[in-house]
C-alpha cells in the first residue's frame, strides 16, 4: 500500500473477500465493458458508404492500404457501449451526490430546455453580431444579476471554471498593481484550509505563495494575516464560507487590513450557494471573486464538463477586466473586443470566444424560476439541510467544530474511528456497497481524516434520513468491529480499489493496438 502526501492511502489494499469476483468481471446484469477500440470493429464500418464515383486509381500511390483505425461499430453495438459506459458513472439523476466543496445540486430540466433553444444551441461565435443580439442580452441580464447578487459593479463572463475565474481574477490584480507602480508585489497569501486551486492559480501567475495560520475555530487567524501583510503581498485569497464549511466572521477585517497593506482581496466564491440572496460579497470589501455557475446556479458539472466562472471585480479592478464583454446602446448590444478606449486597460483574454453560452442560458433560467426571493431560500435551505447532518450525526461521528451551527455543508473529522483499525478512506468505500456516493475526503487538509458532507437544498428531508440512516449503520458497524466490510470495500462496484496516486502521475491516456490487422478484402 501507498501513501499520497497528506497520508491517504491509496494502492489496492489486499484483503479478504467479503463476496466472491464473478468469473466474467460483470456484476449484477452489468456488464465488464472493454475500451471501445479493443470491441474488434476494425475490419467493418457502422454505415453503408455508397462506392464512390470516380475510379480510386486517380489517388495514385495516396491510395489508403491500412485500416483508417477507427472501430466501426453498428448503431447497437455503439449504443451499448456508452450506455454501459453511463451505467458506470454515478450522477446526480441517480442519488445524492454529497461532495463537500462541490455544490452538487439538482440540474432542472427547464434549463436544459431552454438551453436548447435554437437561438441559444445553433449560433456560431464568428456569426456577426446583428445577428446574435438575444443570446448578447441574455449574456448581459446574466451579467447584471451577478453583478446585483454580489454587490459588485463589474463582471468578467468568460472564464470557464472556478480555478480559470481564480486565474482571470490575479490577472486583473496583478495588471492594476503594474499600473498603480506596484508590481515588485511577488507574494499571495493563503489560508491553509484552501482549495488546492487557490495557491496552484497563484503559483501559475508567478506569485510566490505564503500560508495563513488556522484559529482552532476553523478561521483565518487574523493576528497571522495581519503579521504576514506587508509590502511585498499583491493579494489574499480567502474562501467565504471557508472550506470547513465556516462563515469567516472578521471577514471585514480582514478585507480592512488587505486594503491598508496595499493588497487586493480575491475571495474563493465557490461556496456561494450558502450566502447568495443573503449577503453581498461586494459589501464585505472583496475585490474579485469568481461565481462557478455550475455549482451556485445549478449548472451540470462532473468529469471535467463545461463549467462556467465569471469573476465579479470591484471599481478599483474593473478597467483591468478581460475582453470580451457586452454593452447595450441605442442601436442593440454590441461587443467591446478591442484593447482601445473602455478597454484600454484589459488585461487581455481567458478564452477565444464570449464564454460557455450553454451555461449562461442554465443559469440564467434557473435565476428567473427562482426569483430573488427563491434565491435567499436556496442559501438557506442548503445551510438548513447540512446543519440537519451535522445534528444526526454528531453523536456517532466526530464534527470537527462541535460549536454553533455550520453553513452550507457538515464537517466530520475520523477521531470517532480511532481504535477501529478503520480509516475515512475505508469508511467513504464501504459506502459505495450501500449505494451511497461518497463525501469529499481528506479535504480540507487542516482537518484530521476530514470527510465534508454538502446535501445542498435539493434534497428532501426523506433523503437526507436515507443518508443519514445509511451512515449510521455503518458507524455502528465500524465500531462494532466488523473491519472486513471496510478494508475490502467496495465489494459490489464493477472495480475494487484503484491506485489513483499511480494513475495520477503516469496516466495511459493512450490506446496502440498490439498488430494493425490488415485492410479487409471487400
Ligand atoms: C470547486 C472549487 C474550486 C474550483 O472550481 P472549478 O470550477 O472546479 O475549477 C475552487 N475553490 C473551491 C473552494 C471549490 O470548491
Amino acid at each position: 500500500m501507498t501513501m499520497n502526501t497528506v497520508g491517504r492511502p491509496t494502492a489496492p489494499v489486499p484483503t479478504s473477500d467479503y463476496i466472491h469476483p464473478t468469473l466474467t468481471g460483470g456484476r449484477g446484469l452489468l456488464q465488464d465493458e472493454a475500451l471501445i477500440f479493443e470491441l474488434n470493429a476494425w475490419a467493418k464500418t457502422g454505415v453503408d458508404i455508397p462506392d464512390a464515383d470516380r475510379p480510386a486509381d486517380d489517388l495514385a500511390g495516396l491510395l489508403r492500404t491500412t485500416p483508417v483505425g477507427l472501430p466501426g461499430l453498428s448503431e447497437p453495438e455503439a449504443v451499448r457501449h456508452y450506455v454501459r459506459l453511463s451505467q458506470k458513472n454515478h450522477a446526480i439523476d441517480l442519488a445524492l451526490y454529497p461532495l463537500g466543496s462541490c455544490t452538487m445540486k439538482h440540474n432542472p430540466r427547464l434549463n436544459e430546455k431552454m438551453a436548447r433553444l435554437a437561438g441559444f444551441a445553433d449560433i456560431h461565435p464568428l456569426q456577426p453580431v446583428s445577428t446574435v443580439q438575444g443570446a448578447l442580452e441574455l449574456i448581459d441580464r446574466l451579467a447584471h444579476w451577478l453583478k446585483t447578487l454580489t454587490g459588485m459593479p463589474a463582471v468578467a463572463m468568460t472564464p470557464k471554471a472556478g480555478a480559470h475565474g481564480e486565474l482571470c481574477g490575479l490577472l486583473a490584480i496583478r495588471a492594476a498593481h503594474e499600473a498603480g507602480g506596484q508590481g515588485h508585489r511577488k507574494t499571495v497569501l493563503c489560508p491553509t484550509s484552501a482549495h488546492g486551486t487557490n495557491p496552484a492559480t497563484a503559483a501559475f501567475v508567478g506569485y510566490s505563495v505564503v500560508e495563513i495560520a488556522q484559529t482552532d475555530d476553523g478561521r483565518v487567524d487574523l493576528a497571522d494575516l495581519a503579521a504576514k501583510l506587508g509590502p511585498d503581498v499583491a493579494a489574499i485569497m480567502v474562501t467565504n464560507p471557508n472550506t470547513c464549511g465556516l462563515f469567516e466572521r472578521d471577514i471585514i477585517e480582514i478585507a480592512r487590513l488587505t486594503h491598508d497593506a496595499g493588497a487586493y482581496f480575491y475571495c474563493d466564491g465557490a461556496n456561494f450557494n450558502a450566502i447568495v440572496g443573503r449577503v453581498r460579497p461586494g459589501d464585505l470589501g472583496v475585490d474579485a471573486m469568481h461565481i462557478n455557475l455550475h455549482k451556485t446556479f445549478s449548472t451540470p458539472h462532473g468529469g471535467g464538463g463545461p463549467g462556467a466562472g465569471p469573476v465579479v471585480l470591484s471599481a478599483a479592478l474593473a478597467p483591468f477586466a478581460p475582453a470580451p464583454w457586452v454593452v447595450h446602446h441605442a442601436d442593440g448590444f454590441k461587443l467591446v473586443e478591442e484593447a482601445a478606449d473602455e478597454a484600454a486597460h484589459a488585461f487581455g483574454r481567458m478564452s477565444a470566444f464570449h464564454g460557455q453560452m450553454g451555461m449562461f442560458v442554465r443559469a440564467y433560467a434557473y435565476m428567473r424560476s427562482h426569483g430573488a426571493d427563491g434565491l435567499r431560500q436556496v442559501a438557506e435551505d442548503a445551510v438548513l439541510n447540512a446543519n440537519y447532518i451535522k445534528a444526526r450525526l454528531s453523536d456517532v461521528m466526530s464534527p470537527a467544530f462541535p460549536d454553533g451551527p455550520c453553513m452550507h455543508e457538515a464537517l466530520f473529522d475520523d477521531e470517532w474511528l480511532d481504535g477501529t483499525g478503520i480509516t475515512t478512506l475505508d469508511f467513504a468505500k464501504a459506502m459505495i456497497d450501500e449505494g451511497f456516493h461518497p463525501m469529499t475526503m481528506y479535504f480540507p487538509l487542516v482537518v484530521h481524516g476530514a470527510m465534508l458532507i454538502e446535501p445542498t437544498e435539493t434534497e428532501s428531508k426523506q433523503e437526507l434520513d436515507r443518508f443519514i440512516h445509511a451512515l449510521r449503520l455503518l458507524a455502528g458497524a465500524a465500531k462494532a468491529g466488523e473491519v472486513d466490510r471496510f478494508k475490502g470495500a467496495p465489494f459490489h462496484a464493477p472495480l475494487r480499489r484503484l491506485d489513483e496516486t499511480l494513475a495520477a502521475r503516469k496516466p495511459r491516456l493512450r490506446w496502440r493496438p498490439e498488430t494493425i490487422p490488415p485492410l479487409a478484402a471487400e
